[in-house]
């Protein structure tokens, strides 16, 4: 035997970049012998409240029909999410996370020789995916921290397929304005498709809509998600609203069953809890202004965030994150996104905030 296994697998697959995840509480605990219970993770971007108990009530009803298939439709879920919209649930899409969704798009979209356009650095997804399709990404750098619409529209060309922009985005927070999204939309070519991502659109004020733009027959998808204010990112839901004919496109990749049925009824219950939704904006918004005037007084730069996270220049972003860890802490080095300088730290409750600060100036 002289080949190997990697010999046999398709080029692109040998080059995709190895994904790095916020490290797991339980892996932090067991490399430092730390009691589990004592860390904090402000890592993920995750809701620090937790779930929705409604959520958690509607899960635990679900586990006796454990042994049956999911509604591989996600019938009442989709009604649900459409009515909410004020669109047809043939309108909404479904995905094990919107990292599915994301996924789906590139199988029905990127092939070899096709590009896709993204922020440099945005959520690390986007090239992933573009890449293990084959296709190439290019990514076009932030203008102070934000997306540079005009370098984005630019940077398409006759082979590009799709664009992606997060608003807020990720690492950076940043969000642009409404009417520059939607002049942008306007002024993209009939070949090219618009992947909004609205992962944390529920933090913001007056989110942009980009509801009108789909009616007037745009290709834009916005992709949600359950995993971040509504705090479930452990059921893997997410969501995405487009013309009834990118979602069919979507369902003819996606496999029959990519919604388990535990997280389809606890996004149902979640979409009832407003009271949880409005109270995690209310806390969100409360520990971004105590982290950033935290960093602040400890002569450390930020990034205005729209988000439940925030950039901060640490200076040696590893060696932070190490003593963060060795502490207890989790965060989020962005190495990775070509921020060596920085952190990223998810707002956490009073508390955790005030211990990150703390652990940051002992
Ligand atoms: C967290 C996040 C998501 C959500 O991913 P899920 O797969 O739904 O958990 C999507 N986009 C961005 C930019 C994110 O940061």
């Amino acid at each position: 035997m002289t080949l190997t296994l990697s010999a046999l697998a398709q080029r692109h697959v040998m080059s995709q970049p190895v994904y790095e995840p916020g490290k797991p509480i339980e892996y932090v605990a067991r490399e430092l012998g730390l009691d589990p219970a004592g860390i904090i993770k402000l890592a993920s971007n995750e809701n620090p409240l937790g779930a929705s108990p409604k959520a958690i009530r509607a899960v635990r009803a679900a586990l006796k029909d454990s042994q049956l298939y999911p509604d591989g439709g996600c019938v009442r879920l989709r009604e649900k999410l459409a009515a909410k919209l004020g669109l047809p649930p043939e309108q909404v899409a479904i995905g094990n996370g919107s990292n599915e969704l994301l996924e789906l798009l590139g199988h029905v979209f990127l092939g070899a020789g096709d590009e896709a356009v993204m922020g440099r650095p945005a959520f690390i997804v986007y090239k992933l995916v573009t890449l293990l399709f084959g296709a190439t990404p290019i990514e076009v750098p932030l203008e102070e921290h934000r997306h540079d619409l005009k370098a984005m529209a630019a940077a398409v060309t006759p082979r590009t397929k799709l664009v992606f922009l997060a608003c807020p985005n990720n690492p950076s927070g940043t969000v642009n304005s409404a009417d520059a999204i939607v002049e942008f939309v306007r002024s993209l070519p009939d070949h090219v498709a618009l992947v909004y991502d609205a992962a944390y659109a529920a933090y913001v004020e007056n989110p942009p809509d980009l509801r009108p733009l789909i009616a007037e027959g745009r290709k834009v998808i916005c992709l949600r998600t359950f995993s971040k204010i509504y705090g479930l990112a452990g059921f893997r839901v997410g969501y995405g609203y487009a013309s009834a004919e990118m979602v069919a496109l979507l369902n003819r990749v996606r496999q029959p069953f990519n919604v388990n049925a535990a997280g389809q009824e606890a996004a149902i219950a979640a979409l009832d809890d407003e009271a949880f939704v409005s109270r995690s904006r209310r806390i969100n918004a409360a520990g971004l202004k105590q982290l950033t005037k935290g960093f602040d007084r400890l002569g450390l730069e930020t990034v205005p965030s729209a988000g439940n996270f925030l950039l901060v220049r640490v200076g040696d972003g590893d060696a932070v994150f190490q003593k963060l860890q060795r502490a207890g802490v989790i965060v989020r080095p962005v190495k990775g996104y070509g921020l060596p300088e920085w952190v990223r730290v998810t707002v956490g409750t009073k508390a955790q905030n005030e211990r990150l600060l703390a652990v940051m100036a002992g």
